[in-house]
Parts: C-alpha cells; sequence; structure tokens
C-alpha cells in the first residue's frame, strides 16, 4: 500500500476501507507517512468527506495509536467533557472542579488553540509551573488522590490524533465533520471517560456553522461513542457570540476564577450549570437534571468549586498565589477600549471575527510552532439583545503590539452590528 494512492483516492471521492485508513494512520504515528501527504490527505477529507464507517475506522485507528487508558483500578466512573471548539469557550476550568467537587471524579486530556478557536491547555499555561504533560501514571495517581486532573494529550494516548490535531490547526483543515468527531472521539475513548458529555457548538464562531450540521456531528459522535462502549450525550450550544466576555488565553482564565467566585458572565455561568448538571447525572451522583443543578450551584456558592481548582493548580505544580490575587497575571503593554458609535440594539457579535482577531494578536496560532502570548485578547462588553447608547463601552483590547492593537481595533469594530429595533438574545443552547 502507498500513502499517494490513499491521497489519491480520497481525493477522487473514493471510500476508504478499513485497512487503508489503519495503513495511514499507522504511518503517520511512526512518522513513516511525512506531514506534507497528512496534510494532503485531510485536505481531501475535508473537501469530500467520509462515510459514517470511514470516520468510525479512523477513530477507532487513532485511538489504537496509543495505550487505551483502563481507569477501572483507581475509579468507579470517570466522566469527561469536550467542546468542540469555539471563541472565549473555557468551560472546563469551571466545569471540572464544580463536578469534581460534588465528589464525581474528572479526568480530562485537553487540546491546544485549533485554528480560530481557544483551547484549555494553553489557557493553563498562563498559570506559572502549571504541568500540563502528566504521563498516564501520573494521570492515575493525580485522579487516584484528588478526584481531578486536568492535562494535555499524553503522547502514549491517540498519539495519532496528536499529530493530525497540530498540522490541521496549520492548514485549514480544522472544519471537517469526519475529522472533528474523529479527534474529539479517539481521545476520549483512549482516556478511558466511560461517560462523556460533548458540547457541540454551533454557529459563526464554531466549526459547524449551521444546527443541521451540528446535530450531524452531535449524533454521529454519539453513535460512535455507543459502539465503543461510552455513554454519551451531545448538547447544541450557540456559539454565534463569544461565550463570556474574555477571550484569550489569562483573561479566560481570569473569568473562570471570578466565575468560580460566584461572580463572572451571567451567560458563561449559566453554561456551566447547565454543563456540569449533564455531568453529574451522566456520573450518577444525581439522579435528573434539577438535582444535578442544585449540586452545582451549591458547589459555586460554598466556594467549593474554587477550593477544588485550587487543589488541581496546585496539585499539578502551578503557582496558586496567581489564583489568589489574578492581578499577579502579566498584563498587556496596551489596553484600549472601543465605544459603540450610535444607539439601538446589538444584533450581532461576531465570535469568528474576533477569534481571528485574537488569533492575530497572538493568543493562537499561525504556524505549529508559534509561541502564544497568554496576556492578549479581549473582553466583549456586548451581547447580542442589549440595548446600547453612543458611547457605550463596546470591547476592550489587550495588545503587545501597536500595530496589531490597530488592526484589532478595526477588526472587532467591524464584528458589531446594529438594529433600530429591539432585537432577540440568542439562546445559548439549541
Ligand atoms: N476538539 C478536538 O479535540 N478536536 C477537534 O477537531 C475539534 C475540537
Amino acid at each position: 500500500m502507498r500513502a499517494t494512492d490513499i491521497i489519491i483516492k480520497k481525493r477522487d471521492h473514493g471510500e476508504l476501507t478499513q485497512e487503508e485508513i489503519e495503513f495511514f494512520v499507522d504511518g503517520f504515528t511512526k512518522d513513516e507517512i511525512p506531514d506534507y501527504q497528512v496534510s494532503a490527505w485531510a485536505m481531501a477529507v475535508l473537501l469530500n468527506g467520509m462515510t459514517a464507517r470511514e470516520t468510525t475506522d479512523l477513530t477507532m485507528a487513532m485511538a489504537k495509536s496509543g495505550q487505551i487508558l483502563d481507569l477501572s483500578d483507581v475509579v468507579d466512573i470517570n466522566v469527561d467533557k469536550h467542546s468542540s471548539g469555539g471563541v472565549g469557550d473555557k468551560t472546563s476550568l469551571v466545569v471540572m472542579p464544580l463536578v469534581a467537587a460534588c465528589g464525581l471524579p474528572c479526568g480530562k486530556m485537553s487540546g491546544r488553540g485549533l485554528g480560530f478557536s481557544g483551547g484549555t491547555i494553553d489557557k493553563l499555561e498562563s498559570i506559572p509551573g502549571y504541568r500540563v504533560n502528566l504521563t498516564v501514571k501520573e494521570f492515575k495517581r493525580q485522579l487516584a488522590k484528588h478526584g481531578i486532573v486536568l492535562t494535555g494529550q499524553s503522547q502514549d494516548l491517540a498519539p495519532a490524533d496528536g499529530k493530525l490535531y497540530k498540522l490541521r490547526d496549520v492548514t485549514g483543515t480544522v472544519e471537517s465533520l469526519p475529522l472533528i468527531a474523529s479527534s474529539i472521539m479517539s481521545k476520549k475513548i483512549a482516556s478511558g471517560a466511560n461517560a462523556i458529555v460533548l458540547d457541540v457548538k454551533v454557529g459563526r464562531g464554531a466549526f459547524m456553522k449551521t444546527i443541521d450540521k451540528a446535530r450531524e456531528l452531535g449524533n454521529l459522535m454519539v453513535d460512535i461513542g455507543k459502539l465503543a462502549g461510552r455513554e454519551v450525550v451531545a448538547l447544541l450550544s450557540d456559539m454565534n457570540q463569544p461565550l463570556g466576555e474574555a477571550v484569550g488565553n489569562s483573561l479566560e482564565v481570569k473569568e473562570a476564577i471570578d466565575t468560580l467566585h460566584g461572580r463572572g458572565p451571567t451567560d458563561f455561568r449559566e453554561h456551566c450549570l447547565h454543563v456540569s448538571s449533564h455531568m453529574l447525572v451522566l456520573g450518577h451522583k444525581a439522579i435528573n437534571l434539577k438535582a444535578g443543578r442544585v449540586m452545582a450551584e451549591q458547589a459555586l456558592a460554598s466556594g467549593a468549586g474554587f477550593e477544588k481548582f485550587r487543589e488541581l493548580v496546585s496539585s499539578q505544580g502551578g503557582d496558586v498565589s496567581f489564583l489568589d490575587d489574578p492581578e499577579k497575571f502579566p498584563k498587556a503593554k496596551f489596553v484600549k477600549t472601543v465605544v459603540s458609535p450610535r444607539d439601538g440594539y446589538v444584533s450581532l457579535v461576531d465570535a469568528e471575527v474576533i477569534g481571528v482577531a485574537s488569533v492575530n494578536l497572538g493568543a493562537g496560532r499561525a504556524k505549529k510552532t508559534d509561541d502564544i502570548d497568554h496576556a492578549v485578547g479581549f473582553i466583549i462588553h456586548q451581547k447580542v439583545g442589549n440595548t446600547i447608547k453612543k458611547g457605550q463601552p463596546l470591547f476592550t483590547v489587550h495588545a503587545n503590539d501597536a500595530k496589531k492593537l490597530d488592526a484589532a481595533v478595526n477588526d472587532v469594530t467591524k464584528a458589531f452590528e446594529y438594529s433600530t429595533k429591539p432585537f432577540q438574545p440568542l439562546p445559548l443552547f439549541y
């Protein structure tokens, strides 16, 4: 078998066999198939798609490219969550501690930024010392001792996804239903989750732009999970506008800390409580969503969630003084607030425009080897449906470069549109 023939077959709309998919995944895992061929293949998949059977075979081949973790010697049940990627999506930083504080163990391997969407691992790295590279042994030890783990993808687990993920980020091959489904589900299957809540984002700042496409992705992932013997729930959540207010790594960590203190933006808090209640039900801690929500609210109000986040950061080597005093996070050189040019109602806060602008500021990567600037990003002060007066703040840019600041002001100003008539706020979930 030759990699070139497999690329050509997919380029010409062919359906790959299980053997071909396994050969290709095995080849790039072992570095026998070079990045340029993997990129060409990913582009062919993006353009021509895959059948459900091919996607399932790809998922299983990527899951089996490394170890498949068995956590049954450590916890009775490990509940995981995963987002399909959004802008301002710092949900894991709040939901994981809330759920763990309710006594439900949760160990999660998270990703870095992908395209215009942020990644939990990049966010966590804004906390000095925080280790995102736990070994499988450390993952298990930490889950047993603290009931919470939030780390990057171990080299031993789904390494094929690790490689493909980095290439997709910089080759325009992110927005592919089979590549997203197999990326997420291969990690979840490999990392030993028994039950999974999938947060499938839909809208301008998501990879799935329509509800139909998002539902297709959610259903496909639920089916793959079931085939692998996992309990899976998929939620469809809005990503037309950013989630919460902060977009950018340390700004988002600060917003997560605020939220764990019972403050924080209303939409983000509500989103986190809803995802938490689903996790508590799947993990058999709550009998229904209402009971799960009460538990999560209590963990928030009592401060138990924040204490669990502190325990997580401390146990993974992070400097907790940054959580106790978030003013310690390094600040960007330039901070500029842009105000509304008119009276009216906000009708659009385009999450994709804001996500792309944050990558351009340095909060994400243009090339595989790029470093992240953790201090830069935006605070978005308005939501769709808000009544706005001329001169009221729209957004604040945090930048470390004067030219990038100007470009960001220009770009994000265009993310806003207005209506003269009252405009319906966006739902959180569909
Ligand atoms: N999250 C992932 O892990 N993979 C994707 O492809 C998209 C979101």
